[in-house]
């Protein structure tokens, strides 16, 4: 659906939800410039505008290629609008097989972009507080950047540092002195975090719902029982690395400065093609993995909002920048490695026309016609072409749906929202899209609320269900590159 938004930009899809609102692209019709809009209604949750105040204030400091670029932010009414670098490429946890993880080459990469980017933060004297793959997102270049900064605090002004008492972040993500109820430092428990997506990269699941004791996994690890999954599908080497930063006691754990000089994080991998090849085997959902036990869910916790107000700009905007965009030739063929096809990949310029969406007051929500090529833009694995028409892939999401006991409600003819619990009995919902793509039925599925990676365990139980009427055509992004002037 494309919404004309303020003059001269179209919304053009939704590109996630969050606890608060949506997420929303938007593309100058002239320039092509790209933005992801944050869309809140502030009257829909109490002392939000403090939250969103504080997040906003902390995101408009940062500057760092690691980190998701703050461009401005804007007030109308009830709606708050931020907007913010676009990231092509979607969520890190996309990338990660379930059981399975990717390759050590992947995560090293992703790991050592990760490490960068929150020493930029630490040297910045901010924390982020939820470290986990959902806020870390991908560009073009399959890039990593740092996003949400909704539980992010300054944990040091002038060279003072201060210790953190608000208990927040997400379970299984943080660190054990986070539970503790005690004053802790915002430091090591950021790096704790690194350390549980490290493990979720290299072995697709995490090593434990929460660190305290009575969680048998945690009690194993601090007893160095590490013969289970997922320790023994990780390497020695970058265990030996998760054993100095996954220690109990904040002051032997790791620095970032130990983690740099450690041997895992210095190893040159071999590149198996020309570089990112995401999937050992082709996509993640092609793997039979999709069946074994995969135990640990995350809910958030949002305990109590983030402390002190900071006053609140109306527009602020960062120096954006202008990146050239490349088109090919010819098409590449899409199953081919995406490194390969980096440069064929559809590359937005950066804003430097965001004076309208800055300044308008004249925010509309004129709907436009429903298909466009946009909605071939974000990459996301969980997707699948159907040989179905419409209402038969309907007849059949029902009976899949019913079959895996979720319940569901058809929001559009062609946009269905799912909600189910997962193993830890903590919610869970997603939406499924039908899209047209020309000759093709696409179905694309999309994480609300939950855990990432549970969502993909889920993805490919309703994939496997639905084998009989899945297409050939393989859902790799991108399907063919797009012309800037096809887009209006
Ligand atoms: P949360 O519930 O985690 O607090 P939130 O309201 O802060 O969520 P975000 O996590 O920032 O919202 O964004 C929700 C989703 O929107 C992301 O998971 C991602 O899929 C998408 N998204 C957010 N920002 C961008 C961006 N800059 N580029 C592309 N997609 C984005």
């Amino acid at each position: 659906m494309v919404t004309a938004f303020v003059e001269g930009w179209d919304l053009v899809q939704t590109l996630g939800e969050g606890a608060y609102g949506e997420v929303k692209l938007a593309v100058n019709r002239e320039t092509h410039e790209a933005v992801a809009v944050k869309i809140i209604n502030l009257n829909k949750f109490p002392n939000i505008e403090e939250s969103v105040k504080k997040e906003t204030c902390v995101h408009r400091m940062l500057n760092h290629e690691t980190i998701i670029k703050f461009y401005g932010s804007r007030q109308d009414e009830n709606m708050q609008y931020i907007f913010l670098e676009y990231a092509s490429g979607g969520e890190l946890f996309d990338r990660i097989e379930p059981d399975v993880g990717m390759s050590q080459l992947d995560a090293n990469r992703y790991f050592k972009q990760l490490i960068s980017g929150v020493e930029y933060l630490h040297s910045k004297g901010v924390t982020h507080r939820d470290l986990k793959p959902e806020n870390l997102l991908l560009d073009d270049n399959d890039n990593l950047k740092i996003t949400d900064f909704g539980f992010s605090t300054v944990f040091r002004f002038q060279g003072k540092e201060r210790k953190m008492e608000k208990c927040c972040g997400t379970v299984p993500y943080v660190a054990p002195e986070v539970l503790s109820r005690k004053p802790y430092y915002a430091e090591p428990s950021d790096i704790w975090s690194c350390a549980i997506i490290l493990v979720a990269l290299l072995a697709g699941e995490l090593p434990w719902d929460e660190p305290t004791y009575s969680c048998k996994e945690y009690c194993d690890w601090k007893d160095c029982k590490i013969t289970q999954s997922p320790w023994n599908k990780i390497d020695n080497l970058a265990l030996s690395l998760l054993r100095k930063v996954l220690l109990e006691n904040y002051k032997k754990r790791y620095t970032l400065e130990q983690i740099k000089k450690h041997q895992w994080f210095n190893k040159s991998f071999k590149s198996r093609k020309a570089g990112l090849s995401l999937y050992p085997s082709g996509s993640p959902s092609d793997s039979p993995s999709g069946t074994g036990p995969f135990k640990r869910l995350c809910s958030r916790m949002e305990m109590s909002p983030p402390n002190t107000a900071s006053p609140r700009a109306n527009i602020s905007c960062s120096q954006p920048e202008l990146r050239p965009c490349n088109y090919p030739e010819s098409q590449p063929d899409a199953r081919t490695d995406r490194k390969d096809n980096s440069n064929f990949i559809m590359s937005f310029s950066q804003p430097v026309h965001l004076d309208n969406m800055l300044l308008s007051s004249q925010i509309q929500g004129t709907p436009g016609s429903s298909q466009t090529p946009m909605q071939k833009l974000v990459r996301r694995m969980t997707r699948f072409f159907v040989k179905t028409d419409q209402e038969e892939t309907l007849q059949e999401i029902n009976r899949v749906f019913d079959h895996l006991g979720f319940t569901w409600k058809k929001n559009t003819p062609s946009l269905l929202t799912v909600s189910t619990v997962d193993k830890r009995r903590t919610r869970l919902v997603f939406k499924t899209s039908l899209v047209n793509m020309g000759e093709n039925l696409l179905l694309d599925f999309r994480l609300s609320k939950g855990d990432g990676l549970e969502f993909k365990r889920l993805f490919i139980k309703v994939k496997e269900r639905m084998k009989p009427v899945i297409s050939k055509v393989p859902p790799m992004w991108p399907l063919h590159p797009i012309r800037p002037d096809s887009l209006t």
